[in-house]
């Protein structure tokens, strides 16, 4: 569903991505781990257009970006990828004067042209799987982190992608709140979404993943099941970053 073929992307004269290539197939679980500063957050935003490369092809569903398409030619393009695909970031990005149901239903009804009752039910539904039904008529404010996470994924379910991006969603979270994301994150999988999740939570990577993906220096070093990956590396790189994960 999602490839991602000798992707190049330099910011000045650093070579962010060095020719990386990914894909995800339909209904799996793709992992992506690695060292700070490796390239994860840039490959994802590369995925769904946020940032522009300079090399290489992105394809989601069927629809294809190329490094050297016009921008008469990516418009489009772009358009129906993140029609697609759903992003949730380490931080929430909420709108902080609506309500918990507003922020879920608002994009359905501006963006989509869904029915205001409807669109309102649907968020309801929504934020009662992420188990924030009684959260409804909240500010954002004054959710838990953690809380607050669960409605940016119910917002970004609310649009209907065909897959999930998520970058370090529980980065900023303390322990309770991480469990919780990680608990519906998990729910979803299991439920058939595809996604690809870039994350230090080397526990969800273990159960939840279909693949991991070890990126380094804007590469993928090293992918493989899980228990192949984090348990016996192959890769110095990712020896190197699993030690200092304190996870070997
Ligand atoms: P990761 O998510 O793996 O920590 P990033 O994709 O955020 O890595 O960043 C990869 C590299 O690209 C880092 O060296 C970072 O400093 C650099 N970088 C990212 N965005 C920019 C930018 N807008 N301008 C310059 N350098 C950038
Ligand atoms: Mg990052």
């Amino acid at each position: 569903m999602i490839a991602a073929t000798d992707l190049v992307l330099d910011h000045g004269p650093l070579r962010v991505l060095d020719a990386i290539s990914v894909r995800v197939a339909a209904g799996q679980v793709a992992a992506i781990v690695g060292p700070s500063g490796g390239g994860k957050s840039t490959l994802l935003r590369c995925l769904n257009g946020l940032d522009r490369f300079q090399g290489g092809t992105v394809e989601v569903d069927g629809v294809r970006l190329d490094a050297r398409a016009t921008d008469g030619e990516r418009r489009p393009a772009l358009a129906a990828i993140r029609r697609c695909l759903g992003m949730v970031f380490q931080g929430f990005h909420l709108f902080p004067h609506r309500s918990v149901l507003q922020n879920v239903a608002e994009g359905p009804i501006y963006v989509l042209k869904h029915r205001r009752d409807e669109a309102e039910a649907a968020a309801r539904a929504l934020l009662d799987r992420v188990g924030l039904a009684s959260k409804c008529d909240c500010r954002p404010g004054t959710l838990s982190g953690g809380q607050q996470q669960r409605v940016a994924i119910a917002r970004a379910l609310a649009m209907g992608p065909r897959a999930m991006l998520y970058d370090e969603p529980t980065s900023a979270l303390d322990p309770r709140s991480t469990s919780e994301v990680l608990g519906v994150m998990a729910e979803l999988a299991r439920d058939g979404q595809t996604m690809v999740v870039v994350t230090h939570a080397m526990d969800f990577a273990r159960r939840v993943a279909d693949v991991v993906h070890v990126v380094d220096a804007g590469r993928v070093v090293e992918s493989g099941p899980p228990g192949q990956v984090l348990s016996h590396p192959a890769h110095a790189a990712t020896r190197r970053f699993l030690d200092e994960a304190g996870v070997r």
